[in-house]
């Protein structure tokens, strides 16, 4: 399927709690289409007192379920299935990730539904590989470290990718043996829901996924400060991190992960080999889903000699995206999430503009066909540091253009003041790659590339204001657990 009707896609209602559906409260959030703007369903709000429920069914299922204390390679069969199951699933899940999220249909199809199953069957593989260390102690002790579950994670995800965000959080903490509530995007809460239904169908016991509806000030604050939760991650803005983690420190000193926000910069060289391959990848950074992409390559910094023809180049690729609904099956640029989101990205163009940046391309809003918010993607140049365009997170297709002439001067431009979440840097010079690979503080350095394959093995996350913690990769699934250190006496 590459396209479909949004009037016939039926979502699923609700909180889901020990495996059903809970309908249930007095609040309700509408939920509308970015593509163009239809309130499509509503989602009830989850106040603290339904929290409290969806917390203590999952910590009643970590105890009595066997969750955790069944054979490792029985818990991995079964995430294995719930793998299998998201992958059979694709043409239920893709159209509903498409009709709510700025994901277009096609891509929902190719990657969002795919990468979502792989991940889970990723972290299904971990499951009985980490149990702990025998240490090195003198031969009258025997020394260990015991790997457990903490107990219930609270996870907290994103409108920009609902599905793929969702799997990041709830794979590894469930291989690991942990209970999950977790608590989707008020603007994107219907995908979270088939994968729990899934899950459940895949023979993970009822409570051990389960998904609270709400909005962040009330649901996800009472569900991150619930006495029960042993530990929290969060994919969002650094804002909403830092109130996560002060929530985390006044409610127990909760351990948490936190994926937060980004302005990561494109460095492309003289020597960069392909050039057209170059401006291609550049432009994809952050023309994809309207840069609604916390590793958007939003800061290109250019030798100077090259930068006249690699902007032109990039305007052509531009040229080609063809704004429209998610459901239409060419479209390949997305929507933006919201009006309020759109307005945002146009009044920090306009404000960087005013205060001395020269518009390149685009720098308005775009008629996708459909009464949602489209904007163009946009070049701002003569923009510095202090640009508010440079500075802030934009969350749109806006790409900044500064030039260098040194390398010194590009590896000082690259580092930004407080984000560090990924780099780009394009040169045929292995050495000079590397020196950046070295240089640069961001979590993730791609080099003659930009954006993940899936070796889900290598893990994402920030430097900086960019985050704490990853996800993905080993150091993903050991965040889900925790260590307890055993020394034993063997002489008595
Ligand atoms: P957001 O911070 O507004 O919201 C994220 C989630 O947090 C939502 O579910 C929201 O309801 C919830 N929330 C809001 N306030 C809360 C509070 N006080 N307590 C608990 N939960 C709360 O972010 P967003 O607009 O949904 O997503 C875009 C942001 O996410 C961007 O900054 C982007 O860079 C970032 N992001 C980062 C990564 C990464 O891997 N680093 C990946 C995707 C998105």
């Amino acid at each position: 399927m590459d396209s479909f009707d949004p009037g016939k896609i039926v979502v699923r209602r609700g909180h889901f709690i020990g495996g059903r559906y809970v309908d249930e409260g007095t609040q309700r959030i509408d939920v509308a289409r970015p593509s163009d703007g239809v309130v499509y369903a509503t989602v009830p709000l989850a106040d603290a007192a339904m929290i409290d429920r969806a917390v203590e069914n999952s910590r009643a299922a970590f105890k009595t379920s066997g969750w955790a204390s069944m054979a490792p390679r029985e818990r991995a069969g079964i995430l294995r299935r719930f793998a299998d199951l998201v992958a059979a699933d694709t043409e239920t899940l893709a159209p509903l990730e498409a009709l709510g999220s700025t994901r277009p249909v096609r891509d929902a199809f190719a990657w969002d539904v795919p990468f979502t199953a792989e991940g889970i069957r990723f972290y299904a593989e971990f499951a009985d590989k980490i149990g702990g260390d025998v240490a090195a102690t003198d031969h009258d002790h025997l020394g260990m470290t015991i790997a457990e579950p903490y107990g219930v994670i609270a996870a907290i995800a994103p409108w920009n990718f609902p599905l793929v965000m969702a799997s990041w959080k709830i794979a590894p903490a469930l291989a690991a043996g942990n209970a999950v509530v977790l608590k989707p995007s008020e603007m994107t809460p219907f995908s979270a829901l088939r994968l729990a239904e899934l899950a459940v169908a895949a023979g993970v016991p009822a409570g051990i996924f389960n998904v609270v509806q709400g909005d962040g000030r009330t649901t996800g604050d009472a569900l991150v400060r619930h006495p029960r939760i042993g530990k929290v991650t969060f994919t969002g803005s650094t804002r909403t991190g830092a109130a996560i983690m002060a929530a985390c420190a006044e409610s127990g000193t909760k351990p948490v992960t936190l994926e937060l926000g980004g302005k990561s910069p494109q460095l492309v060289f003289a020597d960069a080999p392909r050039l057209d391959d170059v401006a291609r990848r550049i432009a994809g950074a952050i023309s994809g889903n309207a840069g609604q992409v916390c590793n958007a390559g939003s800061r290109l910094l250019v030798e100077r000699s090259i930068a006249d023809e690699l902007t032109a180049r990039i305007q052509q690729v531009f040229a080609e995206l063809r704004a429209g609904a998610t459901w239409r099956p060419d479209t390949t640029l997305a929507p933006i999430i919201s009006e309020a989101q759109a307005a945002r990205v146009e009044a920090i163009v306009e404000r960087t503009i005013k205060h001395g940046a020269t518009l390149c391309y685009g720098g308005k809003r775009m008629d996708g066909g459909m009464s949602g918010a489209f904007y163009s993607p946009t070049i701002l140049a003569d923009v510095t540091q202090q640009s508010e365009a440079v500075r802030e997170e934009v969350f749109g297709p806006v790409l900044t253009v500064q030039t260098f002439d040194t390398d010194d001067e590009a590896l000082e431009l690259a580092q930004h003041a407080d984000y560090g979440l990924a780099a780009g840097v394009h040169t045929a010079d292995i050495g000079r790659a590397l020196r950046f690979v070295r240089g640069i503080e961001a979590g993730t350095v791609w080099v003659n590339r930009y954006g993940r394959t899936s070796d889900f093995i290598i893990p994402t996350g920030g430097y900086k204001r960019s985050g704490i913690g990853k996800d993905l990769g080993r150091q993903a699934y050991e965040a889900n657990l925790r260590f307890k250190s055993v020394l034993i006496d063997m002489r008595s």
